[in-house]
């Protein structure tokens, strides 16, 4: 009798463990049932690790950038747009990390838990990109490598990225592995850059300048070509004498904006660093994470160290997807939407699947200082490199001319259109070039007036 209770025991034990495990991979299976379809071992979807059935994508104006025909994916049939939108898209074979292909599958291949995966996917998803604008970009950075990204400060809607070098997965170079011409190739500078700024962080220090020197716009600052602290000496880019402050941005004078660093002090300076949203490493609603950018001098920091740093000639790296969200935030009243480009996904019969909801930056400078910031660089475009340069477009901005130990500079343009009825920031870093204003200036310029050429002037 012992002896059944205890087969009755451990039969009853057994079963209820099984019903136990049984219960638990259910509901995994379901819970984790899209997962478990869309993996790449499904081979409705991939054949060989290679995407084969998706949807639909398409760019702002409706042209398909990427799509499925008989089974195989095609892409769009002009090259430069084909390497333009590599890096958004992603490649077939996964080398390139966070294209939407990959982070936006679930929404671009149809699924659901009775059918499971439809293999003829007829979803699409929708882009706020410009693909012939982010064309146009990409071949405006010619052989340097670097990048572009403008952005409408409203509404935080991206236009352009472009992003050097590139390659055109129908081509890829067979040297791509071992050129000097393809190193980072992978990556979207954009997003995942880091750089030193230059004299674009003279707009950093001059946030904090206004958040914490009550007479800044009183006091006057001299240049005689250099400027010496008590432990070394910033020399400027030339002999300016007395400036204001105002001035001293306009011309961008390293003499003034050194000694304005070290009225500052270290920790100041890196809290208009942190108040601008360069340290943070922002993760999109597009599903990618930015760089984070790092402020080098500490609080220990000598004059001269701090001197450098608010010139940006420091070991301070900055990103410049943060940067244009800090253009957007000047440009938009001290406060910006996260800059994104998938805007919305939808499935068979206009059935809406994803609808882009933008999130506030977090970037937050109140509303007197963004309008002190934008009319000092509104007259430093007007008073220093001159209004003809940007055509029709009333522009705000800065440049940068980050000096290098070992290569030529990396040349930087941070600034947006003054006029709100064209509500667009621009973002743009050509690598080992030369100065600021020749190569990211231009660039920036040309590429505005296109949009402008698009939008106003169509
Ligand atoms: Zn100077």
């Amino acid at each position: 009798m012992k002896t059944i209770n205890k087969r009755i025991f451990l039969l009853v034990s057994v079963t209820v463990i099984f019903a136990a495990v049984a219960a638990l991979l259910m509901f995994s299976m379901f819970s984790h049932a899209e997962e478990y379809a869309l993996k790449s071992i499904n081979s409705h979807l991939y054949d060989n690790g290679v995407l084969m059935n998706a949807g639909d994508i398409k760019d702002v104006n409706g042209t398909v950038l990427a799509q499925t025909v008989d089974g195989e994916r095609v892409y769009s049939d002009d090259s430069d747009i084909r390497k333009a939108m590599l890096h958004i898209i992603g490649d077939n074979e996964g080398f390139i990390s966070g294209g939407i292909q990959d982070t936006f599958r679930e929404e671009l291949c149809s699924y659901s838990l009775i059918f499971g995966v439809n293999k003829d996917s007829k979803n699409t998803l929708n882009l706020t990109l410009d693909s012939d604008l982010c064309a146009e970009a990409y071949n405006q950075l010619g052989s340097y490598k670097g990048c572009v990204g403008i952005c409408n400060y409203k509404t935080g809607e991206i236009v352009c990225i472009a992003t050097s070098p590139s390659y055109d997965m129908y081509n890829k170079p067979d040297d791509i592995n071992d050129s000097d011409k393809y190193e980072g190739v992978y990556i979207n500078r954009l997003f995942g850059g880091l750089y030193t700024p230059g004299s674009v962080f003279k707009i950093v220090t001059a946030l904090g300048a206004i958040n914490n020197i009550d007479d800044i716009f009183s006091q006057t600052f001299y240049c005689d070509g250099s400027y010496t602290t008590d432990d070394g000496e910033i020399i400027c880019n030339d002999v300016h004498g007395t400036l204001t402050f105002e001035q001293a941005l306009n011309y961008s004078c390293n003499s003034a904006f050194a000694q304005i660093a070290i009225q500052l002090g270290a920790e100041k300076l890196n809290e208009a660093f942190v108040q601008a949203g360069l340290d943070k490493k922002y993760s999109s609603i597009d599903r990618f994470t930015s760089k984070g950018g790092v402020f080098s001098a500490a609080s220990t920091a000598s004059s001269s160290d701090v001197g450098w740093a608010g010139i940006g000639q420091s070991t301070t790296l900055v990103n410049p997807y943060s940067y244009l969200n800090f253009m957007c935030a000047i440009a938009n009243g001290g406060k910006s939407y996260l800059p994104y480009f998938v805007k919305s996904a939808e499935g068979e019969n206009g059935r809406e699947v994803y609808t882009a909801v933008p999130v506030d930056s977090g970037v937050s400078i109140s509303p007197t200082t963004a309008s002190s910031l934008k009319e000092m660089l509104r007259t430093t475009v007007s008073n220093y490199y001159g209004d003809y340069m940007f055509g029709d477009v009333t522009m705000c901005g800065k440049t940068g001319t980050a000096e290098r130990d070992d290569g030529n500079p990396h040349a930087w343009f941070a600034g947006f259109s003054y006029d709100d009825s064209f509500p667009y920031a621009i973002i743009t870093v050509v690598e080992d070039s030369g100065s600021g204003l020749k190569y990211a200036g231009t660039v920036a310029a040309h590429m505005m007036q296109s949009l402008y050429d698009k939008t106003v002037n169509k």
